[in-house]
C-alpha cells in the first residue's frame, strides 16, 4: 500500500502530526498512521494518572528542557501553551488549568484526548494500521518503504518518525532507535528519566515508611555538592518505597542522578521534610513536645509536624529508640533531631529503569533537525517528533507539549512540502 504521507507511531506526537497533515492534504487517506501496538496512544491514555496533564501555562521556556533543550526556543515561541490549548479547541475539547499551571481535559479523562484526536484524523480521512510493527525503514528513490515483522510492506512519499523513545516499554512499542540510524541519524547515550531512585542502603530504614507521601524540597546531592534541586509545590511530593523514594519532587533529578551515577559520583538526596519552617522554629516545637509528653516514645515527638512513619524514622536515623521515653532525649539530640527534618540525606544507588520511567532522555540530537519544521537536514523527505529527540521536560505536562508542538510542526511542513509549497 502507498500513501503520500506515512506517520510511523500513533502516539501523541504521531496523532497531532495526522490532524495537522491531513488537515492541509485534504485527500482522504493521503495519510497513512502505522502502529505496532494493537491500539494508537496506550501511553498517553496513561499520562497523568488516567486524566492527561498535557501542557503547562507557566515557564514552557526552553531553558526548562534537557538534552538539547536550548534548541526547542524557536519551536516553543511558535508554539506557546495557549497554542496547544487552541488546537485542542479546534478539535472541540475544552481544558482546564491547575493552580499550578497544569492544563488538563475538562472531563480529566486522557480517553477524552486520545478520542478527539481519533476524531479529527476520522474527519480528514486519516487511514491507520494498527498491529504494524515496523521493523525497518529505508530511504528509496520515490521516497520510503517500510517492512513490517508480518512481511507486509508500505511505501510513502514522505515520512515523520514518530515512534517515541525506551521509556514505559509495555505501554509504546520502542525500538524506534534502529530504524532512525539505520536512515542515518544519531542518536545519543539513552536514560530513563522521570522515575524513582533507589536508596539500598537506607532499605531498613525506608521499609517502614513504603507507602508514606510528604511534601519536601528535595537536593540531589553528588559527591557530597548540591547537583540539582527541585522545590515542593501543591502537588509535587516524594512517595517512599521500601528500597528507593519517587513522587514528582524526585522525578525531575532522575537524570541528573543517572548521569552523575555513570560518572562514578556517590549521590544523595537530602530531603527538607518540613520546607518554610526554620530549624529554630521545629526545635522550639520539639522542646515544648518533650515537656509536655516526656514518658510518650520519642517517636511520636514529630507527630504533630509529620506523617507518623516519618517522625519514627527520622529518630531511628538519628541513632535513638524511637520506643525510648520522649524525656530521655539531650537537649542536643532534639536539636539535632530538628536539624534532620529540615536534611535527611539518603544515599542513593541508582534509579529505577526504562520499566518505570515516565520518559527518555536522550536521543535524535536537535541539531540534525530543522527546529521549527523538524525536517531531517540528513535524509531528504524524512519529519522527526516526540520522545525520539533529544530533549525531554520536567513532570507538569511539558513532555506532551513537546510532542504535541513537534508533531503539528512535523505535519504541518510535510504536508505543505508534498503539496508543492515551502514549509
Ligand atoms: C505513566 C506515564 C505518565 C505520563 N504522564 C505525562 C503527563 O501527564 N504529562 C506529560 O506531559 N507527559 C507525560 N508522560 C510522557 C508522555 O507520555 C510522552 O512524552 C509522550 O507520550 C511522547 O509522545 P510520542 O508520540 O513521542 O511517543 P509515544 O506516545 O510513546 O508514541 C509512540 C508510538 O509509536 C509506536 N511505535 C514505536 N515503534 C514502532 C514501530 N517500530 N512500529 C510501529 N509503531 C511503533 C508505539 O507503540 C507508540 O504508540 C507520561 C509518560 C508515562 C509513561
Amino acid at each position: 500500500m502507498r500513501a503520500k504521507l506515512i506517520i510511523l507511531g500513533g502516539g501523541a506526537s504521531g496523532l497531532m502530526a495526522a490532524c495537522a497533515a491531513a488537515r492541509i492534504l485534504k485527500t482522504p487517506q493521503s495519510v497513512l498512521v502505522l502502529e505496532g501496538n494493537g491500539k494508537c496512544g496506550r501511553k498517553l491514555l496513561a499520562t497523568g494518572n488516567g486524566r492527561c496533564n498535557l501542557t503547562n501555562l507557566r515557564d514552557m521556556r526552553a531553558d526548562r528542557f534537557y538534552g538539547d533543550g536550548a534548541a526547542l526556543a524557536p519551536l516553543l515561541s511558535a508554539y506557546p501553551p495557549e497554542r496547544v490549548r487552541a488546537l485542542f479547541r479546534e478539535m472541540s475539547l475544552e481544558t482546564a488549568a491547575d493552580r499550578e499551571g497544569r492544563v488538563y481535559p475538562r472531563s480529566m479523562q486522557s480517553s477524552s484526548v486520545l478520542s478527539v484526536l481519533l476524531r479529527e484524523a476520522a474527519r480528514w480521512g486519516v487511514s491507520f494500521r494498527c498491529g504494524a510493527s515496523v521493523s525497518s525503514v529505508s530511504r528509496e528513490k520515490k521516497g520510503f518503504r517500510f517492512l513490517c515483522a508480518d512481511g507486509e510492506v508500505y511505501e510513502s512519499d514522505a515520512c515523520i518518525l514518530a515512534v517515541g523513545g525506551a521509556a514505559s516499554p509495555k505501554l509504546s512499542l520502542g525500538g524506534g532507535y534502529p530504524l532512525v540510524k539505520a536512515l542515518g541519524h544519531t542518536v545519543t547515550p539513552l536514560f530513563p528519566a522521570l522515575t524513582g531512585l533507589l536508596c539500598e542502603t537506607s532499605r531498613k530504614a525506608l521499609r517502614p515508611l513504603a507507602g508514606v507521601r510528604a511534601a519536601a524540597d528535595v537536593t540531589l546531592l553528588a559527591n557530597g555538592k548540591r547537583a540539582a534541586f527541585s522545590k515542593a509545590g501543591e502537588k509535587s511530593e516524594v512517595i517512599f518505597s521500601e528500597n528507593g523514594v519517587s513522587g514528582i519532587s524526585v522525578f525531575d533529578l532522575t537524570a541528573k542522578a543517572y548521569r552523575e551515577l555513570s560518572c562514578g559520583s556517590s549521590c544523595a538526596l537530602r530531603l527538607d521534610l518540613l520546607p518554610g519552617l526554620h530549624a529554630e522554629r521545629v526545635a522550639d516545637f520539639l522542646q515544648k513536645t518533650q515537656a509536655r509528653y516526656g514518658d510518650s516514645p520519642a517517636g511520636e515527638l514529630l507527630m504533630g509536624m509529620l506523617p507518623a512513619q516519618i517522625g519514627w524514622a527520622l529518630v531511628r536515623a538519628l541513632g535513638t529508640d524511637p520506643d525510648a521515653p520522649a524525656a530521655s532525649l539531650s537537649e542536643e539530640r532534639l536539636q539535632n533531631l530538628a536539624a534532620l527534618t529540615k536534611g535527611w540525606e539518603i544515599p542513593v544507588t541508582g534509579t529505577r529503569g526504562f520499566e518505570n520511567a515516565q520518559i527518555t532522555a536522550g536521543g535524535v540530537p536537535m541539531s540534525e533537525l530543522d527546529p521549527l519544521t523538524m525536517r531531517s537536514a540528513v535524509v531528504p523527505g524524512l519529519y522527526l517528533s516526540g520522545e525520539l529527540l533529544n530533549v525531554h521536560g520536567p513532570c507538569g505536562g511539558y513532555n506532551l507539549h513537546l510532542a504535541w508542538a513537534t508533531g503539528h510542526a512535523a505535519g504541518t511542513a510535510a504536508a505543505r512540502t508534498l503539496l508543492g509549497g515551502r514549509a
